[in-house]
């Protein structure tokens, strides 16, 4: 078991594999911070075991030897080079797949944030979709499958990994010894978020966010706001994040609803542009904010 709440997930690709009825072609659709690339990354080396049980790795062959180094020859893993995955990178899965195995066994591709592909990418990786050969699997992740085209979901087996019991992820999230913020339980589908800001030392630089998003309305110096999301583009998601759960709890405290429309809109429209346009007037598009959300918080 790699997290205790992708047991469930786990058990469903096993069985559809000692089933014979595993897709050669798997999308796995989840949040950031749920584990998809854990999951991924142990199905690849399962499948590349030579004596895995149950999709489990054994972690002594000569595979897992190789996996364990990051030298498996039959294994081939993409990442997004920056935002894009381009045509070149699925040229090179293709000729990848089309080699013999090293092992004389399976070949696996992973393709991490698929959704980030290009057009021409994506017309590139169909063509391997269509055409499967025996023993050759391609694991697929994203946390848009509304930005893939539909050519490409409809000829995966599609998985959505989440966390099913919150109470879960919560116990698991309370193991890290994580100081009790108000605000972790709105990460019960991103728990491996938590434990990265831990790692990163980020989490007192969270909780400030959680406190100016509280205060937005009652704000006027934006200032040290600013300095903070400035210097990344996460924060300003998780601060708008924070921002958008305040309006649903003041929305059923009987916020009217067009007002609330219209706060989530400039909430969308502040990510937006803070993320997408580069040398936004940043101080002023978050005074901007601050005023309509003002507007319909009376
Ligand atoms: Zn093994």
């Amino acid at each position: 078991m790699i997290y205790p709440w992708l047991s469930n997930v786990e058990q469903q690709l096993a069985a559809s594999f000692n089933a014979g009825r595993f897709h050669h072609g798997q999308l796995f659709n989840g949040q950031q911070g749920v584990g998809k690339r854990a999951l991924v990354e142990q199905l690849a080396n399962a499948l590349l075991c030579l004596s895995a049980t149950n999709l489990v790795p054994c972690g002594h062959c000569k595979s897992c030897h190789l996996n364990q180094a990051v030298t498996h020859p039959d294994k081939y893993v993409v990442q997004a080079d920056g935002q894009s995955i381009g045509v070149d990178d699925i040229r090179s899965v293709s000729d990848f797949m089309h080699q013999s195995a090293a092992q004389n066994a399976n070949k696996v591709v992973v393709i991490n944030d698929c959704h980030k592909m290009t057009t021409a990418a994506a017309n590139a990786l169909l063509k391997t979709l269509e055409e499967p050969s025996p023993q050759r699997f391609l694991l697929l992740t994203t946390s848009a499958t509304t930005q893939l085209p539909a050519t490409i979901l409809s000829r995966c087996a599609l998985t959505q990994v989440k966390v099913n019991d919150a109470n879960v992820a919560m116990n698991w999230i309370s193991q890290l010894h994580v100081p009790a913020y108000p605000w972790l339980k709105m990460f019960t589908q991103q728990p491996l978020l938590i434990a990265r800001w831990q790692q990163d030392e980020q989490l007192k630089v969270i909780d400030e966010l959680y406190k100016f998003a509280t205060e937005l309305k009652q704000g006027h110096n934006f200032s040290a706001l600013v300095d903070i999301i400035s210097k990344d583009t996460e924060r300003v998601r998780v601060f708008c994040l924070f921002l958008s759960e305040q309006l649903k709890q003041q929305l059923i405290a009987g916020m009217d609803f067009d007002s609330y429309q219209s706060a989530q809109n400039a909430l969308a429209e502040f990510v937006q542009n803070s993320t997408q346009i580069l040398g936004l007037n940043l101080p002023l598009a978050v005074s901007r904010l601050a005023y309509r959300l003002r507007k319909s918080y009376k």
